[in-house]
């Protein structure tokens, strides 16, 4: 019986539901339509053009390997994209893309000699560590310096990255220990100074590792009896990054063996960037032999980025993909998600695919709901500068004003409501809302609170206005 293009996407989509949380099944598969299939290419319709770099760049991997189990191993994919129909063109229209046979970029497998060939390994005469590899470095080229937007947050942390970048292994910063929060950008950057010297020093082995992976390979070392090829292995590389090195705490056999490779490549000018999202004096169940040699070079922090650095990001992103979107979404996303790049991206993400699918406008309510749907919890209440915000707009004031001393009786009363809102729709302490509104003590922000609560017991107009403020913070 031959196949036909509803029953082999049919198939494949019984796998890829297997494979993916139902939400991403939801949003990036059950809108794709099945075209044709013809010699082995399967053609599928996907909503838009952001639409199919999100499959190609996301979900490459398990769809070629879907397509080669349905159709055959020459089964291939082809897009059709509907162009969103502007003012001109009332009748969508297809254009068709290949799909990229990209390499995958990410968890691309590293090779080890434990797989490479045995009986050279076993053989003495051959010393395993003067045999160049060909390593996979595991970098990701998206994660570069150029896209790496700096600010006050992560100022040392860069300037270290990019000198080591310069001159791997021939700084003070051996190790180069970079710590921070979740979503602050601690892989990008350990990626960035990787992609650089590759750039820069093409015949340097660079190998990025996360840690949790390195600790499997070297179980599976135990195991298999290699683990002595699993230490020559990581003593041939020239930079070596590894990520979230928390990991390691309490896994003391992991712990000794990473001693060892980071003493060979230290003696020998090799360079070690290491990522971690505490700083060394604060990991509990480390060595502190490995403690102390973390300290050899230099730890530097990655912040929050400040509401500027996170527009600039948000732009970034923007720019990158060749999107506009309206400033107040753009300003919104950067007002509500103050903590977490990682979420301030993803909720970009999801807005753009929801917008393309939907063939809707991108609007600020639009992004209200995304981000209250997606967005977690904790990053889902406004946030202090986003009443600031809503409230100076609204009065048509400038938002420095309410940071300032004046005493100007309408600036006390933009300052007074926004305080109020900041005790009402956040969790944040008086003190932290009083910090907030130029360095008022908690006292002040109490204060602030009761005034605006009598006003609207009394007074119908300032009622009115704060009715219609608190429709506009509420995320609908
Ligand atoms: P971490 O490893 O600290 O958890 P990541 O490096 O994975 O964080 O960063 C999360 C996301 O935020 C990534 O997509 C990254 O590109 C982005 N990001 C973080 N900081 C910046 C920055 N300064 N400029 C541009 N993108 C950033
Ligand atoms: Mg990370």
């Amino acid at each position: 019986m031959s196949k036909n293009h509803e029953g082999v996407w049919g198939s494949c989509l019984k796998v890829i539901k297997d494979n993916i949380s139902l939400q991403a099944y939801k949003t990036w598969f059950e809108p794709i339509v099945p075209v044709k299939l013809e010699n082995d290419v399967l053609t599928i319709q996907v909503p838009s053009h952001f639409f199919y770099e999100w499959l190609e760049e996301n979900y490459i991997t398990l769809l070629r390997k879907v397509i080669k189990k349905e159709l055959s191993a020459e089964g291939r994919l082809e897009y059709s994209i509907i162009m969103e129909n502007n003012m001109t063109n009332s009748v969508p229209y297809t254009v068709k893309l290949p799909a990229l046979n990209q390499k995958a970029l990410k968890n691309a497998p590293i090779s080890m000699p434990l797989n490479i060939n045995e009986k050279q390994i076993r053989n003495p005469f051959i010393i395993p560590g003067l045999k160049k590899v060909n390593v996979d470095s595991n970098l990701n080229p998206s994660y570069s310096f150029d896209n790496f937007v700096e600010g006050d947050c992560n100022r040392l942390a860069r300037a270290s990255g990019y000198a080591v970048a310069n001159k791997p292994g021939g700084t003070a910063f051996n190790p180069l220990l970079i710590y921070g929060g979740v979503g602050l950008g601690k892989t990008h950057l350990a990626h960035a100074i990787g992609i650089s010297i590759k750039d820069q020093f093409p015949n340097k082995t660079v190998l990025y590792v996360g840690s949790e992976k390195f600790a499997h390979q070297f179980i599976d070392a135990i195991k298999n009896q290699t683990t002595n090829d699993f230490i020559h292995f990581y003593q041939m590389i020239d930079v070596l990054i590894i990520d979230d090195v928390q990991f390691f705490s309490g896994k003391e056999k992991t712990q000794d063996v990473f001693f060892h490779v980071f003493n060979h490549l230290h003696q020998n000018g090799k360079q070690i960037i290491l990522t971690s999202d505490k700083p060394p004096v604060e990991m509990q169940g480390m060595e502190q032999r490995l403690l102390s040699r973390f300290k050899w070079g230099l730890s530097a922090d990655l912040g929050a980025p400040d509401l500027e650095t996170r527009m600039a990001i948000l732009e970034k992103k923007m720019y990158g993909n060749g999107i506009d979107l309206p400033k107040d979404v753009v300003e919104y996303l950067a007002y509500s998600i103050n903590t977490n790049v990682r979420e301030m991206e993803g909720a970009l993400n999801t807005l753009l695919a929801q917008a393309s699918l939907n063939k809707k406008a991108i609007t600020l309510e639009l992004a209200k709901q995304m981000v209250d749907k997606f967005v977690k919890n904790t990053a889902r209440e406004v946030s202090i500068e986003y009443i600031q915000k809503v409230v100076c707009d609204y009065f048509d004031l400038p938002l420095e004003i309410l940071k300032s001393k004046t005493r100007k009786r309408e600036v006390v009363q933009a300052r007074q409501i926004s305080m109020y809102f900041s005790k009402k729709m956040t969790k944040s302490s008086l003190a932290n809302i009083g910090a907030h509104c130029g360095g008022k003590d908690h006292a002040t922000v109490l204060h602030a609170c009761r005034t605006v609560t009598n006003l609207s017991e009394t007074d119908k107009q300032f009622r009115a206005y704060l009715e219609d403020l608190e429709k506009k913070l509420t995320i609908q």
